[in-house]
């Protein structure tokens, strides 16, 4: 499938997709198809530009007259591919009951708007290919459709839970939500502080213990002083002596 698309791609457009026939001047001698970017080679004859260039990396010479071909002298014809392009077209979605025709120029316009184009149902996890113009019916039904409440509560609503969607309701609940985890916030702070408290007093005993034993042992070298100080007196009184 892609490998065929590629082949139209780079070769010229289909005959069959133009709503007259195409004028025989106008069809590639390569890939009889009509011109895609047409170029002009020295002996005037004119093909795609990718048909002759992929001929020329084989043989360098015309596939009409057998002239020589330099492949960095052959022209791009602006003016020939922009009548090409006012060329009227088939919607390719043709037998799919799309009876539109537009000019070659606009047809990846009008395949990105086309009713009868297939696409992919665009809610994500859905499967189902549908044309374009059954979107609507289909999202009806769409197990997957999913849009936010219109009146913008956030809510993203899915079929089945639209029909007893109440918005005020739906607030209610997220503002009792927030409020219950505000209330379980508030109670483990508390609890945090009573526990801290209770350590700050279990500090504070500890601390005026700490504070009762230095000066317990303050006053014994004091008692102590007075011992040498009294050896010294007597010391003194024995130098007197
Ligand atoms: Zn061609
Ligand atoms: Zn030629
Ligand atoms: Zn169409
Ligand atoms: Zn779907
Ligand atoms: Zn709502």
């Amino acid at each position: 499938m892609a490998d065929t698309e590629l082949s139209t791609q780079t070769g010229g457009y289909d005959v069959d997709m133009f709503v007259d026939t195409p004028d025989y001047d106008l069809i590639c001698t390569i890939c009889q198809g009509v011109l895609r970017c047409p170029v002009r080679a020295a002996c005037h004859h004119i093909f795609c530009k990718k048909c002759i260039l992929q001929w020329l990396k084989r043989q360098e010479t015309c596939p009409c007259c057998r002239k020589p071909i330099n492949p960095s002298l052959i022209f791009v014809m602006f003016k020939l591919s922009k009548s090409i392009g006012r060329m009227k077209i088939k919607c390719k979605n043709e037998i799919r009951g799309c009876a539109e025709t537009f000019p070659l120029s606009e047809q990846y316009c009008h395949t990105m708007s086309c009713l009868y184009e297939l696409i992919q149902c665009p809610y994500q996890g859905c499967r189902a290919q549908l044309l374009r113009r059954d979107l609507d019916t289909h999202a009806r039904h769409c197990e997957h459709w999913r849009q936010p409440c219109h009146m913008g509560c956030g809510t993203i609503l899915s079929h089945s839970t639209q029909a007893q969607h109440n918005c005020y309701k739906q607030l209610r609940q997220e503002y009792e939500a927030r409020q219950r985890n505000h209330r379980a916030i508030a109670t483990a702070l508390q609890r945090k502080m009573k526990r801290m408290q209770s350590t700050m007093a279990h500090m504070k005993r500890q601390i005026g213990l700490i504070c009762e034993g230095l000066e317990v042992m303050d006053e014994q070298p004091e008692g102590e002083e007075d011992d040498p100080g009294e050896n010294s007196s007597s010391d003194t009184r024995n130098i007197n002596c």
